[in-house]
């Protein structure tokens, strides 16, 4: 039985899905303005690992993650470029799903994006004004907050404390709201800002109201886990249940689930402190196979911390991974015997408790820590149990069952033939003392073997410059 922690009831409780072998699945995706960073990185690690572990288990999942491609942000950058925000938003949904390919993140069953769904936020926000649970006011539409008596149930504040806390953020241009705790659900367009038509004029949604509608078109009223950060807690995660739940009057979602912070260096990521890695940037410097390794070497519900040496700590130990899978086939391929013998029988029989232990810790709110022991505990009974005199089937065998743990994982455990930086520096210093010592050959070689790999060399004043085609 998988048990998961839930945000509604602070506990860990079991899970059993509305329909039976079936999980329908809410991942709140990115805004994207940018290309994304290592936090960004985190929830769609996470979840993509729940949903292959529930996979594994033998449900079929509906796992829907949606892309933010209308935002103030995304406006911004756009006004910056002199482009249209649809060209930042598609460029970098683009590069987005290049990065999660890099981390081994399977494709959601639908990536909806949020400007392809104005329609069902505009149904929905005439629901809600025709239940008296929103209003609008010359062209903003309001949520009432007070209306839904539940409010408060996911972040667990209430909301006298809320209210105390929002009168001093009454900002200007939002006094026509009937309570400070009222949200937007639907805003007048600014000048030079994209707009949609709407009963309450032109304009386009709020952020909040994306969520709902995109979750109850592809999955239905009711789902059984809707994921995403801690900060997205209050109070997106708390408007988005406002909002399904004063219309569908039946419960939005069954389980809550919210992965912790990240921090760099033991301090939270800013771009002002000079701490802010895109998961590109560290693709330059790493397989990114490494960082979905480090980060699922933490429980999700624990503070991450990201630093280089965890995550030159991360690359060795995923490389023990690979050199262990490596070694066990090189060993199946040049066995002089075929089948197991009886003693190898029994070995095999004995290895699965490595998988149970594996399962076991998933079972218990994902944990991915403890699974990974597991992990490294079968690797370690494959290095001194499996040797030249070992038979076909049993180095097989095990090489199956460690592949198959990491499989759940999305870890590859094939070594990548992909360069990185530090082999390419390598490379070029190798060509530069070959051509001093007049090998031209050799020099051309390195020239040519480099360019096979998509890296283009260019000889300045200044020296070799290279970059990747
Ligand atoms: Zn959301």
């Amino acid at each position: 039985m998988i048990r998961i922690y839930n945000t509604l009831s602070k506990k860990k409780e079991d899970f059993i899905p509305l329909e039976e072998g079936k999980v329908r699945m809410y991942v709140c995706g990115p805004t994207v303005y940018n290309f994304i960073h290592i936090g960004n990185a985190r929830p769609m690690i996470v979840f993509d690992t729940v949903r292959r572990y529930l996979e594994h288990k033998g449900y079929e999942v509906n796992f829907v993650s949606n892309f933010t491609d209308v935002d103030d942000k995304i406006i911004k950058k756009a006004n910056e470029e002199g482009v249209s925000a649809e060209e930042i938003s598609q460029r970098y949904i683009a590069e987005c799903k290049k990065d999660m390919e890099g981390m081994n993140i399977m494709p959601a069953t639908t990536h909806p994006l949020a400007t392809q769904e104005i329609d069902g936020m505009i149904d929905m926000i005439s629901e809600l004004i025709d239940k008296g649970d929103a209003y609008a006011v010359n062209g903003t539409v309001y949520f009432r907050t007070r209306q839904f008596k539940d409010y408060g149930k996911l972040s667990h504040k209430n909301l006298d404390d809320l209210q105390a806390g929002n009168r001093s953020l009454l900002v200007s241009g939002e006094d026509e709201k009937e309570d400070p705790l009222d949200f937007v659900l639907w805003k007048p367009k600014k000048e030079g800002e994209p707009y949609w038509k709407s009963p309450w004029g032109d304009g386009r949604p709020g952020w909040h109201i994306e969520c709902s509608v995109m979750s109850k078109k592809y999955l239905g009223e009711q789902i059984d886990i809707h994921g995403g950060g801690e900060d997205l807690i209050f109070p997106h995660h708390e408007n988005e249940i406002a909002q399904s739940e004063s219309c569908s009057g039946k419960e939005f979602a069954r389980y809550w689930m919210h992965n912790a912070f990240l921090n760099i260096d033991n301090r939270k990521m800013s771009k002002s402190l000079g701490n802010f890695f895109t998961v590109r940037e560290i693709s330059e410097k790493y397989d990114l196979q490494v960082l979905r390794f480090f980060m699922l070497n933490a429980h999700y519900r624990s503070p991450l911390n990201f630093s280089a040496e965890l995550m030159e700590s991360s690359k060795n130990a995923l490389e023990r991974i690979q050199t262990a899978v490596d070694n066990l086939k090189f060993l199946a391929e040049h066995a002089s015997t075929q089948e197991m013998t009886p003693e190898e029988a029994a070995k095999a029989e004995e290895a699965v408790k490595y998988e149970k232990a594996f399962d076991d810790s998933m079972d218990d709110d994902f944990n991915t820590a403890d699974a990974i022991a597991a992990i490294f505990d079968l690797v370690k009974f494959a290095n001194t149990t499996a040797d030249e005199k070992s038979s076909k089937a049993y180095a097989e065998t095990l090489c199956e069952k460690i592949q198959g743990l990491c499989d759940i994982m999305g870890l590859i455990t094939e070594k990548k033939e992909e360069l990185l930086d530090e082999d390419i520096e390598k490379l070029i210093e190798e060509r530069q003392a070959a051509r001093k010592a007049k090998n031209f050959a050799r020099a051309d070689e390195i020239r040519a073997e480099l360019l096979e790999k998509g890296i283009v060399l260019e000889d300045t004043r200044e020296g070799v410059k290279w970059k990747r085609a």
